[in-house]
């Protein structure tokens, strides 16, 4: 291994001091060999007879290509002679590739063996802002040109990444096998993490190309490779070991809010306010020069009064006085600040400075700071609820939110509230200190959360985030809305590999390696968080569905299978059974179509038959919307023996009160069969580790699942 880096730096060396941040074809190849990637070789030849001299020597047919600094795409600008088959084509083609290039930094020429056809792969290296190393995998040719037929993950990769990596590209049909041709998995695979353990080891390397890799029914050969240099060595935002203790930041024994007031309106009287009313359970100090109480409790003039070391100090003073309050703080010996004023970075360079020195004073007390420019956290297992919003009464629940917006834990929460119940709420602001990793590595590991929603603008964490949501990811689901999706984000493209490197596509990547869910948007984010919020996992892919309408059914069945999920079927006893209570008219077993007849008993003794077959594992049950209301006792009272139940309304907003009863009761309701259908496929997934293709989630009509059976 030492003696591979040895040979990398030699190499990167020489191309650095000669001025270049990028290596030759021939010097490419040879790191790739050192890690044991098979390559075609490249052998440098400078003069007509080197060339023939070579040829001869690895036998014909070979292949000739330029080589020189100016040149990157060599076939573009007529640089690669093909398939030459004896010495005088080769010392012809030296000739016409001197005769150009002479001018144009000609070092010589590369010769190598010509390859036999195999599939064309790309294999490349990209550098993303955020998390690093990228790896990409696709089909060569048009595949990814036109189709950008693609696939990341951050390196480094599990043997798991890399298979998935394989599975995902819509070419993989074509490399399991198409006309008796089909390409070796296994040596992809090992191909992907030879690559993954080059840049691990060398940071230096910054992007790669291999395009074209030949692959065949046994085998494959690197064609052609480039590597791009890094001389700074670049390394990015890692947020490596930080490992900081939030258990005494959402459950604090004591707090202080600066900047407590007596005036309704203001920021400072809603925060003490919710935490007065929500009943936290600790100790709550309000300080404010200019006061005696607040809201009926004892104020102090400075956090210095105050008679014992708080866990936690709520900010709420104007930017400027922030820095001074922060230190002031950091001297009584409180744990964790969250600066919930505005006025920072966000607004520009004065702010940015304000930020700096609180930055600084954190640093130097040791002390942990949230925000600023949040709108604080809440903890309804011990009403620790600091939110700059007023907020009504809230049930303690299960599910974690972590955002970059503080909507989430003011309005937003007003309204879902009714329906949702909410265990912590960390808003993160302009994360100065505590980032979106460090709230999720906490609430991931807090008993009372059981799911957990992000809204994510951007991440800070980098390769951290992507290793602290895998480990959670196995426990509990996280589920993402990441905005900001658009391809503004594509680099200069000095591989191939960048260009397609669209900053969209590199988060779902991240997201697929980790495990986490990614919603499309506000809708979808808490549609799925109240159904894993409130419903087992379904047991199987079967699912039994109860309807009114035939044609909701249809469309019930039509999204079963386009999600990759099935129909339950039932054994000819249970169907007998069933048939007691169905219309006789109906001939149906699943979808049950009940008619507008439909009763809540009929629906009650169905689901109990139904139940005792054991290729149940959910069930989704359609409702009329004008006799909604006379269901929600009946569904209350069932016994689902641990099988999920959804239910469909059309027109729920109009119907709310009864929605809000059911919700309330953990029965989660939606307004379409394909939106309810999407959820339980995405908690089968979640559950079975499969992910769900990308067309799914867009929701597009086409492909189905990516099972994880693979021809590895
Ligand atoms: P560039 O990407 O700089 O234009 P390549 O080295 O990739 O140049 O060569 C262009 C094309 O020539 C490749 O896509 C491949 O199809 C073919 N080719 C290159 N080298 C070989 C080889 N050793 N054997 C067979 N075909 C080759
Ligand atoms: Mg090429």
């Amino acid at each position: 291994m030492v003696k591979n880096m040895k040979l990398i730096s030699e190499i990167a060396s020489k191309a650095i001091s000669e001025g270049r941040t990028y290596l030759l074809e021939h010097e490419s190849k040879k790191i790739l060999m050192e890690y044991g990637i098979h390559t075609t070789r490249a052998f440098l030849a400078r003069k007509a007879d080197e060339a023939v001299e070579i040829a001869r020597e690895i036998g014909y047919p070979v292949v000739m290509k330029v080589l020189s600094p100016m040149i990157i795409h060599k076939s573009d600008v007529g640089g690669v002679k093909l398939n030459l088959e004896n010495d005088e084509a080769v010392r012809a083609a030296y000739k016409e590739i001197e005769s150009k290039f002479k001018d144009k930094g000609m070092i010589g020429v590369s010769v190598q063996k010509m390859a036999k056809p195999g599939i064309e792969l790309i294999v490349g290296v990209t550098m993303d802002e955020t998390f690093g190393h990228v790896l990409m995998f696709g089909l060569g040719g048009v595949f990814v040109e036109v189709f950008k037929d693609v696939s990341f993950r951050a390196i480094p990769i599990s043997e798991d990444d890399a298979e998935e990596m394989i599975r995902e590209i819509k070419g993989y049909s074509l490399l399991k096998g198409y006309r008796n041709y089909s390409a070796d998995l296994q040596a992809i695979k090992d191909i992907l993490l030879r690559v993954s353990k080059i840049v691990s080891e060398n940071p230096i390397i910054k992007e790669m190309d291999l395009n074209p890799v030949f692959v065949y029914p046994e085998g494959y050969v690197v064609v052609d490779a480039r590597i791009i240099l890094d001389p700074k060595f670049c390394k990015i935002n890692e947020g490596n070991s930080r490992n900081i203790d939030l258990k005494g930041l959402f459950y604090p024994k004591s707090v202080a809010v600066i900047g407590a007031s007596n005036t309704q309106g203001k920021l400072g009287w809603n925060v003490f306010r919710n935490l007065l009313t929500h009943g936290f359970s600790g100790k709550l100090y309000p300080v404010n020069p200019n006061v005696e109480e607040v809201q009926g409790v004892r104020a102090y003039k400075s956090i210095k009064d105050v008679p014992e070391k708080v866990d936690v100090a709520i900010v709420l003073v104007p930017a400027k006085q922030t820095p001074k309050i922060v230190e002031e703080c950091c001297q009584a010996g409180v744990k964790y600040i969250i600066v919930e004023s505005a006025g920072f970075s966000e607004l520009g360079e004065e702010g940015k400075t304000l930020e700096m020195q609180m930055k600084e004073l954190i640093k130097r007390y040791g002390c942990r700071l949230v925000g600023p420019n949040c709108a604080g956290l809440i903890n309804t297992h011990n009403g620790f609820v600091g939110s700059l919003g007023l907020l009504g009464e809230l049930n303690k629940g299960n599910i974690g939110l972590i955002v970059q917006a503080g909507v989430y834990a003011a309005g937003f929460l007003w309204g879902l509230r009714n329906i949702m119940d909410f265990g912590i709420i960390a808003t993160i602001g302009n994360k100065l200190d505590i980032n979106e990793t460090d709230m999720l590595e906490a609430i991931g590991a807090d008993e009372n959360i059981e799911v957990i929603g992000m809204y994510l603008e951007d991440v800070k964490g980098g390769r951290r985030f992507i290793d602290v949501a895998r480990n959670i990811t196995k426990k509990k689901p996280i589920i993402v809305l990441k905005t900001g999706r658009t391809e503004e984000g594509k680099k200069a493209a000095s591989t191939h590999t960048a260009s397609l490197a669209g900053n969209d596509q590199i988060y779902s990547s991240i997201f697929k390696q980790a495990g986490i869910i990614r919603a499309r948007d506000n809708e979808h984010l808490f549609a799925l968080l109240k159904a894993f919020s409130k419903q087992p996992l379904p047991k199987n892919d079967g699912v039994l569905v109860i309807t009114y309408a035939g044609s909701l059914g249809v469309a019930s069945a039509d999204a079963i299978s386009l999600n990759g999920l099935r129909l339950a079927k039932f054994s000819e006893e249970i169907k007998e059974e069933i048939r007691r209570f169905m219309p006789s008219f109906v001939a149906s077993f699943n979808p049950i179509d009940l008619t507008f007849d439909q009763t809540p008993e009929q629906v009650r003794k169905i689901i109990e038959t139904a139940l005792k077959c054991d290729d149940v594992g959910s069930i989704l049950l359609i409702v009329q919307t004008e006799k909604f209301g006379s269901y929600v006792d009946t569904l209350k009272s069932i016994d689902y023996k641990g099988i999920p139940i959804f239910v469909v309304v059309f027109g729920k907003e109009f119907i709310i009160e009864d929605v809000i009863k059911l919700e309330r009761s953990g029965i989660p309701v939606y307004t379409t069969p394909e939106q309810a259908v999407e959820v339980i496929a995405t908690m089968y997934y979640y559950k079975n580790n499969i992910m769900l293709a990308e067309e799914v989630l867009k929701q597009t009509t086409s492909k189905s699942v990516e099972k994880k059976v693979l021809a590895f």
